[in-house]
């Protein structure tokens, strides 16, 4: 069996998650299941951020110990992260996990072995939304391009990462080992990268970390820069260094699914720290845009900050799972609107794919006596056969990365089932020409079964429901081609309820 390690970043927990992060975890789970019923084994990381200046921030205006207010907020992306239904096997959290504390110094040790940790003095502008150093040139009209604030002039005596001996060998890593999805992105990298790389700060002194963090190892008045830690999640995650048997079959990791805020530090100083380090590349980075509300950017002075759980609460798990990959763009930026989930949910999955799994399986419990066999077929077999290649492509779109895309041509099989049941008539059928009834509900059950193969990545409670009211144990996806012969069909109930 193949193992498969997939990361969520960790993100900060200075506030509420946000639906960014669920659109991070719907990816990264979407892609987590698709490969355990591909046969693989998969192991999924997730956590929260919470070595960070802007946590104590944080904990400071909400009057609270830093040590609380984070723990507090964790719990939050925990509840985010078992309602969408990720399903992780590691939560990591940074600031009270005992080995991944241990990774973090084993990563700055095997560093500075490696020469490339030494101190220096410095002055530069530093963004403490971002957590990092900005040149002149990169500020937008003296603020940072990505939070609109003035970043500070900070200067101190701190420890450097050699990150410009490393700048030849990224280039070489980004072109053999670790591929960068969409490919599209690759090319904003490499031209970093190509600029010319800069040595960057990897400590903190303890006043201006506020004594937050995890201390230097062998120097107590410096704290490790917060994503020189918090990188290390992903080996901490994977069982470094507790479980060495488990770290060795799976890392390197698979996959890491970020944003497109974070590619720099996944990209450029993640490869070099580990190269430094002596430990194997990840295999490949994912990078998903923003989720802007209702076209603007989400922000609290706006008001306009969607609570993800709130939408789940509201909608289910499964609409809200289907909206943000069908419906948010899978590598650009998307929009977030409430009406648009209700639009997806009551058009698509009420009058599409709730559609043809009730009327089929409703069909055959009341009018077929519950049960269908194996029909010699006629145009049936031309419809699955078509079906079949919209299988063989939704695999190619997942092997991709492409979830927008893949989502859309498996509801293209259900469309394709609405069509066939509506034009044939199995009512009618039913009196006239029994056989030919046969043919068109056996069909039609096996698309019913393939639908709810395909959508488990996406939807897995409804997948799970289509398939216990067929009688099919929870399957592969290599079943997803072939036909079920003999089905005894329990009397369904809805699968998606209207939203008004
Ligand atoms: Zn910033």
């Amino acid at each position: 069996m193949e193992d498969f390690y997939i990361t969520t970043a960790i993100p900060y927990v200075n506030a509420r998650p946000h639906i960014g992060f669920a659109l991070e975890c719907v990816q990264a789970d979407v892609i987590a299941r698709h490969r355990r019923i591909s046969g693989e084994r998969v192991y999924l990381t997730t956590g929260t951020d919470e070595n960070s200046l802007k946590n104590v921030i944080a904990a400071e205006k909400a009057g609270m110990k830093t040590k609380d207010f984070c723990a507090a907020n964790s719990a939050l992306f925990r509840e985010l992260a078992d309602r969408i239904g990720l399903s992780y096997d590691a939560f990591i959290e940074t600031a009270s996990d005992p080995d991944h504390r241990k990774v973090a110094e084993t990563l700055w040790r095997a560093c500075s072995k490696s020469g490339d940790i030494y101190m220096k003095k410095y002055s530069g502008l530093y963004c403490v939304g971002c957590e990092l150093f900005y040149k002149e040139s990169e500020l937008v009209g003296g603020l940072c391009p990505e939070h609109r604030t003035k970043p500070e002039i900070v200067e101190e005596e701190n420890y450097f990462f050699r990150l410009s001996k490393y700048g030849g060998r990224l280039l070489e890593a980004l072109d053999k080992e670790i591929t960068i999805i969409p490919d599209s992105r690759k090319s904003e990298i490499t031209n970093f990268i190509k600029e010319g790389l800069e040595d960057f700060s990897i400590s903190r002194s303890i006043k201006r970390s506020r004594g937050w963090g995890i201390p230097v190892p062998g120097d107590s008045s410096q704290t490790i820069y917060v994503w020189f830690d918090a990188l290390g999640a992903y080996l901490s995650g994977a069982g470094l260094p507790s479980d060495m048997k488990k770290f060795n079959s799976l890392w390197p990791a698979d996959m890491h699914v970020i944003g497109k805020g974070v590619v720099r530090f996944h990209a450029i100083y993640w490869p070099a720290m580990l190269m430094s380090a002596g430990i194997p590349l990840p295999k490949s980075i994912f990078i998903h845009g923003y989720v802007t509300v209702n076209g603007q950017k989400m922000s609290k002075s706006i008001g306009n900050v969607v609570d993800p759980v709130q939408m789940l609460e509201k909608y289910g798990m499964d609409p809200v799972r289907y909206y943000l990959t069908r419906s948010i763009s899978t590598f650009q930026d998307g929009d977030f609107s409430e009406k648009a989930v209700k639009e997806a949910t009551n058009s698509e999955l009420v009058g599409n794919l709730g559609n043809f799994v009730n009327r089929t399986l409703t069909f055959i419990s009341s009018v077929m006596g519950g049960s269908v066999d194996e029909q010699d077929l006629g145009e049936g077999k031309l419809l699955l056969d078509e079906v079949y290649k919209i299988v063989d492509e939704v695999e190619r779109l997942m092997r991709q990365g492409q979830l927008n895309a893949a989502i859309l041509r498996i509801m293209e099989i259900s469309s394709l089932g609405n069509r066939y049941f509506q034009d044939n008539e199995p009512w009618k059928l039913a009196k006239e020409d029994a056989a030919a009834a046969k043919e068109v509900l056996f069909v039609c059950a096996n698309l019913c079964r393939i639908l709810g193969i395909l959508i488990y990545p996406y939807m897995p409670e409804t997948s799970n429901r289509i398939l216990k009211y067929i009688g099919e144990e929870p399957t592969r996806l290599s079943g997803a081609k072939s036909l079920k012969k003999h089905f005894e069909i329990a009397a369904p109930n809805i699968l998606f309820r209207k939203i008004e």
